[in-house]
């Protein structure tokens, strides 16, 4: 694929102070853009100064949401190279959303290099703060214009990347997660596989309100029974019970993280039982009063592994782990942390390099 670049001539003043970054509030000097239609196929790829979009007001994502996203990140290493973590994995997931949202797929190469060649033109832009990143956001909108409801002819992909902050600067602090147990997040037969905007949308209302009871996150359970857990705002949700690890099974209804899958790879070989499959948070909770509830995790790109000290349902709370972070989710942490950033070996080939930094 052949990238056109158009360089910015207004640099902007990149941030003095990195602690103060944040997650997705500034972005860099560049964004890559491609465009599909009139003619079926991807065409004018190109690299251009970050900057708005001029779309007409009857465009079809505005009115049916027909869009999808990813999110990976790209490290800036202590000898000073630039790499991604399995773009590989971000790029076919990516085509598997395309399916279900009639999108025409980006070819993995292209979406590749793509992201790599936005990171090297914006490469002063990766942070060099410990645990700071610059977080890659890809993306594709509908923008044929009428309001009939039909797969759109055209569309745009776009990639913008921030520069966002370490997500632990002040020390791995674990959550209170709220399950719930009214609304749902995805159902047998619809989206939630896939990174779309709406199932976004639909999921502010129950984050909004377990945030007012003081829970940094929802549980989701499964949307038809309300029975079995799935996962946690925008995170894959791990269970230590026992000495066994569980995880919701990625078989329609949960998103298929590659923090997730990464994590498993990790576990077993470890030595670790991780069973993938349906758990009763019942089941959940009656370890949690037995004691045998030892760690539970959330796993996602933004946060790698997130621990949680306390789990709320139905009135009901059980405590993990005294509030601490438990052994494996620590070493899990340190583990992904350490390939990520470099500081541990690439046993696996997860690691793709961009350029030096
Ligand atoms: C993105 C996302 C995840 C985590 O996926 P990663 O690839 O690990 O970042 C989990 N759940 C939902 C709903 C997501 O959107």
């Amino acid at each position: 694929m052949e990238i056109k670049i158009t360089r910015s001539k207004n640099l902007k003043a990149r941030p003095a102070d990195e602690s103060k970054l944040g997650f997705g509030k500034i972005f860099t000097d560049h964004m890559f853009l491609m465009t599909y239609g009139p003619e079926p196929e991807w065409h004018d790829a190109r690299i251009v100064p970050y900057g708005p979009f001029e779309l007409d007001p009857a465009c079809v994502v505005f009115h049916y949401a027909q869009e999808l996203f990813e999110g990976l990140k790209a490290y800036r290493t202590a000898d000073n190279k630039i790499q991604l973590f399995r773009p590989d994995c971000n790029a076919a997931r990516m085509q598997d959303s395309c399916d279900r949202m009639c999108i025409p797929p980006i070819p993995v190469d292209d979406f590749i290099q793509a992201v790599k060649t936005l990171v090297e033109i914006d490469k002063d832009w990766v942070p060099h703060t410990d645990g700071a990143s610059l977080y890659i956001r890809p993306y594709i909108f509908a923008t044929d214009v009428g309001l009939g409801v039909h797969a759109s002819k055209n569309y745009i992909f776009a990639i913008i990347a921030a520069p966002s902050g370490a997500y632990y600067a002040e020390g791995i602090n674990p959550v209170r997660i709220y399950v719930e147990d009214e609304y749902i997040r995805a159902a047998p037969g619809l989206t939630g596989h896939t990174k779309c905007g709406g199932n976004y949308a639909a999921s502010i209302k129950a984050g909004d309100l377990a945030e007012e009871k003081g829970f940094a996150q929802v549980l989701w359970l499964d949307g038809v029974e309300k029975k079995y857990v799935e996962e946690v705002g925008s995170m894959n949700i791990f269970f230590k019970i026992d000495g066994k690890i569980y995880t919701a099974a990625c078989t329609g209804t949960v998103l298929p993280g590659v923090t997730r899958r990464s994590g498993i790879e990790l576990l077993k070989d470890w030595g670790y039982d991780v069973i993938e499959g349906k758990l009763a948070i019942a089941d959940v909770m009656e370890a949690g009063r037995n004691g045998k509830l030892e760690e539970v995790f959330g796993t996602g790109t933004a946060a790698v592994v997130s621990p949680v000290k306390e789990l709320y349902w139905k009135g009901e709370s059980v405590n993990i782990g005294d509030g601490k972070i438990g052994p494996v989710t620590q070493k899990l942490y340190d583990t992904m942390t350490g390939i990520q950033w470099g500081r541990l070996p690439d046993d696996k080939n997860w690691i793709f390099p961009v350029c030096e930094g």
